[in-house]
């Protein structure tokens, strides 16, 4: 009874949220950030960009406005990006410093705390679907390589061969970053993909999909599938998915910490977000974040010259972009 009696007053308070924004339901997605200007990108790849951000956007729209889950939505505009060879998730993710591809995922739902995340796949084409696996089908939270791979095929994932991720363009970014032996052999090509959603039944969900750093090795692992650094998201402060270079999101604790303002601080979505983007750039890293909050307030902060990402809103208002807000407004 007493359950019932919560569940009651957790259906009222969304909905009276949901009245005081008109917001019934929302989605906010990324495909990367990094060094991106209206001179170094043709208009053709721009509108290629553009293009599959915007199909990312209506299939999670048509989930939420069906009346389906934040999860589902989120999960579902990954899977479009990771198809995608344009970013840096699933098809079209970046080369190892061995000339594989490795690719890590999680997911987090903010109602339940749930979380599941992998690390290291080499042979599942849509990880993030396997990180939400891990969340509901295990009792584990984070599953890495081989075990994941194990996991996978108990669960009917159908493998795919390693060239299926491979793309030339990514091949040529390996090949000129082995000439220049970058430095700790990181390279610096973003492209990581992130959606968060809220859904009519006033819950959060978040995920992050990534083949990680061009040139990466040492089995390293960045923030995309470490919660609480990549994603997270709680019901009561909002959802977050990050991209940049991930060892600074680690060190920071980025998307946890931007929750914990908010909830100890009552402090504002867009605001949490700018102060952590402040603490990354003191730090000297890179990068951007989106995030959610429970009446569908929208965060798109980053401190590089750009971020491809966009959002739509149950009213229909839409936004996509790449550079900064300066540059172009779609
Ligand atoms: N954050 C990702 C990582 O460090 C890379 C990116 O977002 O571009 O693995």
């Amino acid at each position: 009874m007493k359950k019932r009696f919560l569940v009651f007053l957790q259906l009222l308070l969304a909905v009276s949220l949901s009245a005081q924004t008109g917001t019934k339901y929302a989605l906010v997605l990324h495909g990367g950030a990094g060094v991106m200007s209206q001179k170094s990108m043709t208009p053709e790849m721009q509108k290629a960009y553009l293009s599959d951000l915007n199909r990312a956007l209506h299939v999670g729209d048509s989930v939420l406005a069906s009346g389906g889950t934040c999860m589902d939505a989120v999960v579902r505009t990954i899977m479009v990006m990771e198809d995608s060879p344009l970013f840096n998730a699933g098809k079209g993710a970046v080369f190892t410093h061995e000339g594989t591809v490795e690719l890590d995922a999680s997911v987090m739902d903010g109602k339940t705390l749930g979380a599941g995340a992998v690390t290291g796949v080499t042979d599942v084409r849509n990880p993030i679907m396997l990180a939400r696996s891990v969340m509901e089908k295990s009792k584990h939270v984070f599953l890495t390589g081989k075990g994941a791979s194990q996991f996978a095929v108990e669960q009917g994932f159908k493998p795919v061969p390693n060239s299926y991720f491979h793309t030339e363009k990514r091949y040529q970014q390996l090949q000129e970053l082995l000439r220049k032996e970058r430095e700790a052999g990181q390279g610096d090509k973003h492209g990581t993909v992130g959606c968060v959603a809220l859904d009519r039944y006033g819950n959060i969900a978040a995920g992050t999909s990534t083949g990680g750093m061009n040139n990466k090795r040492y089995g390293r692992v960045g923030d995309a599938p470490i919660i609480g650094a990549g994603t997270y998201a709680n019901n009561a402060t909002g959802g977050f998915s990050c991209t940049g270079h991930g060892e600074y999101y680690i060190r920071l604790g980025f998307s946890r910490d931007i929750s914990a303002m908010m909830e100890y601080q009552k402090m504002d979505i867009q605001k949490a977000c700018q102060l952590e983007i402040e603490k990354l750039t003191k730090l000297g890293g890179t990068g951007g974040v989106i995030g959610l909050d429970k009446a569908g307030k929208v965060a798109m902060e980053f401190n590089t010259s750009g971020m491809f990402r966009g959002y739509i809103k149950s009213g229909g208002e839409k936004y996509l972009g790449i550079f900064q807000r300066s540059e172009t407004q779609h």
